[in-house]
């Protein structure tokens, strides 16, 4: 894709933007589209016979998705769609039975897969990586898989290097709520993004 054409994609501008979070922009556009997902599934899928039929294929939810499904779900559907799943066990259990992939993971695999090839595309442009700049670096889990997709040897170093200062301005803010929290200055000497940075480093150290 050319540059220009790359700068009218809406997703551009979402990777972008998700760069001003206090979070991988990848992983906060893959949880924002799947809490969107889960909540179009209770609005307007309680009753969608192919969705039903996903999850008894699976005979429900991997744990993580259960955990989303209970979070964001209402509990007349939840209900609904537990009621559908004990029956489907109770009247078609046989030992053969060969269970496919939670349909939440599936969903979850090829957006981050979307995301990812649209991230690598996008480091051929100097203005995406001026927002990188800003950002909070990518969670190690992304930094491995877009480092493995860069097409070349010096945009793989680039990207390194840049996943390098991005910890290295983590690094320094740590360091500083360690060094506030062990010395005898007041805690109030803490500023917000020194009293954030373990959990922001934490997000990050996902692989
Ligand atoms: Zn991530
Ligand atoms: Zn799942």
């Amino acid at each position: 894709m050319q540059p220009q054409s790359i700068e009218k994609h809406s997703l551009y501008y979402n990777i972008k933007d998700a760069c001003e979070s206090k979070y991988c922009p990848i992983c906060f556009l893959l949880d924002k589209k799947e809490r969107q997902y889960i909540e179009s599934i209770f609005y307007e899928y309680v009753n969608d016979p192919l969705l039903r039929k996903k999850l008894r294929d699976a005979q429900g939810l991997c744990q993580g998705h259960v955990k989303l499904f209970l979070k964001y779900g209402d509990a007349f559907a939840l209900a609904i769609f537990a009621n559908d799943l004990v029956h489907n066990f109770i009247e078609d259990w046989n030992e053969h039975i060969k269970l496919s992939e939670c349909s939440l993971c599936k969903s979850f695999m090829q957006n981050e897969k979307r995301l990812v090839d649209a991230f690598v595309e996008y480091l051929a442009l100097e203005k995406f990586w001026q927002a990188l700049e800003n950002s909070t670096g990518l969670c190690l889990q992304h930094f491995y898989m877009t480092y493995q997709q860069c097409p070349d040897k010096k945009m793989k170093i680039r990207l390194l290097n840049w996943q390098k200062q991005m910890f290295s301005r983590h690094k320094e803010l740590l360091g500083s709520f360690i060094d506030k929290n062990n010395a005898s200055c007041p805690h109030d000497d803490i500023n917000v993004d020194e009293g954030q940075s373990y959990q922001v480093v934490w997000h990050l150290l996902k692989k």
